[in-house]
């Protein structure tokens, strides 16, 4: 098998049909928790639809800060400050999304945040206002009372990152990972959802990589004991990051040319220490660890930075084609 394959992570299309069966279950569970078919529709296809007035997706980086130190971990190259999400930022937040529509929250970033120590204040208070609040962890939780609490919390969907190749594979890709401990409180979450009768969502998403291509369907089998949810995720180099070993090469990156980008139509990340920026990309293409920040939720509402001129100038650049209007967007695998 070919290392480096060529892959375009903008091809929407092929990303859904790889993951149907998933995204058919995730959609109607979605929707039957108040999210509009609009909301997920433009976060596929953003171009059959006017701009949002708001995102359709808010993230929240709780921290920075991670148990593990993944070999392909962008935040290794970041020289940012370390952090966690502070009171004042939380409420900044908080009171943004609270006049906002049915959005999605999802609850991610460069760091894992359960380790937040806040983090079930945090999650709790964003369910009483948010009706779909997600999570992205590695799993390898290390109070040993997360997954109870993740599940009281009221979470909809709890996304696992899972390298695929097997426990030896895993270890080696995510340091200090355990993978039996990934399966212990796998099982624990299963407990928890029949003890609290709860619709939460196990979703894992196995992270592959090229030389996986022909075998990563098997191991979906097995983690289908696991999870209510199992779903591919292609690993792809990031640009201007050190590591690229068995990883995907962004076919933007090889050509030279613009990609189709959903991401400043459908989401926005706030960090740790309120800073929002254009995407998370933008940091690795202008190889500045600030990235394109657009302000601060101390400053402005999610919905004014949404509707910031930055925003809508890549969004109407990537739209009509502009790419003098997008600068920082060579060669970026785009989303
Ligand atoms: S778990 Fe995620 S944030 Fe933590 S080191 Fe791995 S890739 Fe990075
Ligand atoms: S840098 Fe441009 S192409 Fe890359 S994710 Fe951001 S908006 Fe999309």
């Amino acid at each position: 098998m070919s290392k480096n394959l060529l892959f375009n992570n903008s091809n929407r299309l092929y990303r859904i049909l790889v993951r149907l069966n998933s995204y058919q279950k995730l959609t109607a569970h979605a929707i039957s928790h108040g999210i509009s078919l609009k909301n997920l529709a433009i976060s596929q296809f953003p171009y059959l639809f006017k701009d949002s007035l708001e995102p359709p997706i808010v993230s929240l980086e709780f921290t920075n800060y991670c148990n593990l130190k993944c070999l392909y971990c962008t935040s290794s190259y970041e020289k940012r400050n370390k952090g966690f999400m502070s009171d004042e930022v939380f409420k900044k937040v908080f009171d943004s999304l609270k006049t906002m529509k049915p959005t999605r929250v999802q609850i991610v970033g460069n760091g894992e945040s359960t380790i937040h120590p806040k983090f079930d204040k945090y999650i709790s208070e964003l369910s009483k206002i948010k009706h779909y609040v997600s999570i992205v962890t590695n799993g390898n939780f290390i109070k040993e009372d997360i997954a109870e609490k993740l599940v009281r919390s009221n979470i909809k969907l709890i996304d696992f990152s899972i390298d695929a190749g097997g426990k030896e594979a895993y270890e080696t890709s995510r340091k200090n990972g355990n993978y039996d401990k990934v399966i212990e409180n796998l099982l624990k979450l299963k407990a928890a959802k029949k003890k609290y009768y709860s619709d939460c969502v196990i979703n894992i998403r196995i992270m592959v990589r090229p030389s996986q291509m022909g075998s990563y369907k098997k191991e979906m089998e097995f983690w289908k004991n696991y999870a209510d949810r199992v779903m591919p995720q292609f690993l792809v180099h990031i640009n201007n990051t050190e590591y690229s070993h068995d990883l995907f090469k962004p076919i933007q990156k090889n050509q030279n040319s613009f990609p189709k980008c959903s991401l400043p139509f459908k989401h926005i990340e706030v960090r740790h220490n309120g800073d929002v920026l254009l995407c998370y990309h933008s940091a690795y293409q202008l190889k500045n660890e600030a990235g394109l920040k657009i302000d601060n939720v101390l400053n402005k509402s999610i919905t004014e930075l949404w509707n910031s001129n930055i925003m809508k100038q890549y969004r109407n650049a990537h739209r009509t084609r502009k790419e003098k209007e997008m600068p920082i967007c060579l060669g970026c695998s785009g989303c």
